[in-house]
């Protein structure tokens, strides 16, 4: 037996037991003539200690390196200073035998919760990294999840099926990864971006509530923390409205609340319209952990001969409470921040609510007496500081949300362990685009418009169709989009004229979506679904910003495995068996 117990359980009332733990030494301190040992394993670390009394076991112990695998066995006996900070804190080992089960070499980090290793070399060598505790418990916290989350959608009927992952491309807006078929010459499968399509056919099949936890594959050029494969939760029901959707999976993220991280919610998540988001948020995906909802006051601020705001489609506000006190120094970098190409401001308009009276960067065409008229307004108070952005409107709503979300990390407002749950629904269903002149579905083709919609879809004017509204909600966890869905179209003329709009021909449309428009005509029920980023999703109840440590084996930011170092050349006769061109014959 290679074990009794693991290096997480022992407890003072084990004292006087003899035990055998295995796993990997941490660490080994002499201090006089003592030496200490911490064992760790997957439950935890024990301290081991070899006194003066047994030459034998110190002189075992001394030639054991980081990270060797042992075999310890001794007595449990209560410590003479004890460590509050583990678990086992209270307890030591006092050895009476070591075995060493393998020898290590000298690791290239030390494997601690602190660590001295930097990303590149910790990704090179992940299975070390692994083993620390922070990454341990990400990685604990997803199992968790993953368990509540099939726990409780079998209990309330959901079925876990499984759908292929060589499949023809479903478009969810990215580029496919493709595979080489050999025994189909030059022609391709495509790695799922989602199962969608073979949800929808699962519900044309009667399975009428489908789950899987399952891996997508998007090529998209990787923004900070996106994956090339990731996993999603993804849910498909038949004979369903919007509100039965929302109501189920807002019952599933109540249970992952609970279950995992002991919180609870009585009340029903908030709901905000997509027009109401971008409003008051600057943004479909609103962080309502804080409040500072911005303000539209151009109405208010033009006709007072400050061109850059009589000449401005939009003028937006936020009140920053008890900020008053920002110095010219402060303002002056806050001001360089907007600026910034990834928030694209002009400049910043500040207006100080000080005790002693209003200060602003617009004194010159506006009375303290007006500026305190607009403060008012919007509920600015003394000791407040409002800040204000102009311009184009769509992209100055986006600059001053993104303003609003670095103020509320600047005052703290962004707490990591508060959770602020929202549903965001009545998306619009297209969005042009003027570069290729087209419509493209802002959720995916397959979501349906909205029923009294129905009309402005068939209808041939961009106006109309620019006013469809869709039947999709998004579930937003503070800030970030962690699920999205919608009712589908189940109706093939729909689902045709969807295509239509998007700009497919008759043929193309038929060549890559046949197969559903085609099912649709076979009894498909309504139905409707949604899918969340399993990830993500860990990560922010792990209170953590990035999604990397949620995975066992990520890729960094290139789309690179630096561990196994892929993507990787193939050889010559592996490109010739899948009919590729291979770069070297190319050459020739
Ligand atoms: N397939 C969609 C996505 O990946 C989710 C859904 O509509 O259910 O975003």
């Amino acid at each position: 037996m290679y074990r009794t117990h693991t290096c997480g359980e022992l407890r003072l009332a084990n004292a006087g037991q003899t035990v055998t733990l295995a796993g990997w030494v941490q660490r080994v301190r002499k201090m006089g003539s003592l030496n200490f040992i911490d064992l760790r394993d997957r439950y935890g670390i024990t301290q081991l200690v070899a006194d003066e009394h047994s030459a034998e076991v110190n002189a075992l112990v001394e030639k054991l390196g980081r990270e060797y695998v042992i075999a310890a066995t001794g007595v449990v006996a209560e410590r003479q200073s004890k460590n509050n900070k583990i678990a086992t804190g209270d307890i030591e080992i006092k050895l009476t035998d070591v075995k060493v089960l393998n020898a290590a070499v000298v690791p290239p980090f030390t494997i601690e919760d602190n660590t001295d290793g930097g990303e590149e070399i910790r990704a090179q060598y992940r299975y070390l990294d692994l083993r620390r505790g922070p990454l341990k418990r990400a990685i604990e916290l997803r199992h968790k999840m993953a368990h509540e989350v099939r726990n409780h959608l079998s209990n309330i009927g959901f079925l876990e099926i499984e759908t292929p992952y060589l499949i023809k491309s479903t478009p969810e807006g990215a580029r496919d990864f493709v595979v080489p078929s050999r025994m189909n010459p030059g022609e391709f499968y495509a790695l799922p971006q989602s199962p969608q399509t073979f949800k929808q056919l699962l519900m044309v099949a009667g399975y009428d509530k489908y789950f899987q936890i399952v891996r997508c594959f998007r090529d998209e050029d990787l923004r900070a923390d996106r994956q090339p494969e990731f996993t999603q939760i993804d849910c498909e029901m038949s004979f369903v409205e919007r509100e039965d959707v929302i109501q189920t999976f807002e019952g599933l993220a109540k249970h992952l609340f609970k279950s995992v991280l002991g919180k609870e919610f009585t009340e029903a998540f908030p709901r905000m319209s997509y027009a109401d988001a971008m409003e008051y948020y600057g943004s479909d995906k609103p962080d309502i952990r804080f409040d500072m909802k911005m303000n539209t006051v151009t109405d208010m601020l033009q006709g007072n001969g400050f061109s850059v705001f009589d000449e401005a489609e939009y003028i937006g506000a936020i009140v920053v409470k008890g900020c008053a006190g920002y110095t010219r120094k402060q303002l002056d970098e806050i001001t360089e921040w907007v600026k910034r190409p990834q928030v694209g401001a002009k400049g910043l308009v500040y207006i100080k609510l000080n005790a002693d009276g209003i200060k602003s960067s617009i004194d010159k065409f506006y009375t303290a007496e007006q500026l305190k008229v607009v403060a008012d307004k919007i509920g600015a108070a003394e000791g407040d500081l409002i800040l204000i952005l102009s311009g184009a409107k769509k992209k100055m709503q986006g600059a001053l949300g993104t303003l609003r979300l670095e103020m509320g990390n600047r005052l703290g407002l962004r707490d990591n362990n508060v959770f602020a749950p929202l549903w965001v629904c009545d998306f619009p269903l297209l969005e042009w685009d003027d570069e290729t002149q087209r419509f493209y579905a802002m959720h995916h083709p397959f979501t349906s418009p909205k029923p009294e919609d129905m009309d402005k879809f068939f209808s041939n004017k961009k106006e109309d169709l620019e006013q469809v509204n869709a039947n999709a909600y998004d579930f937003v966890l503070n800030g970030t989009e962690v699920g999205g869905g919608s009712i589908r179209i189940h109706d093939s003329k729909v689902q045709e004229r969807m295509f239509e709009v998007l700009g497919f021909s008759k043929e193309d449309a038929d060549y890559r979506f046949g197969f559903i428009i085609n099912a649709f005509k076979y009894g498909a029920p309504p139905h409707g679904g949604l899918a969340f980023g399993f990830d993500r999703f860990c990560s922010l109840f792990g209170g953590q910003e990035t999604i990397r440590d949620f995975i066992a084996f990520p890729k960094n930011n290139m789309g690179r495995d630096v561990m196994l170092d892929a993507p990787s050349r193939i050889d010559n006769a592996q490109m010739d068996e899948l009919f590729l061109v291979s770069t070297a014959k190319t050459e020739e």
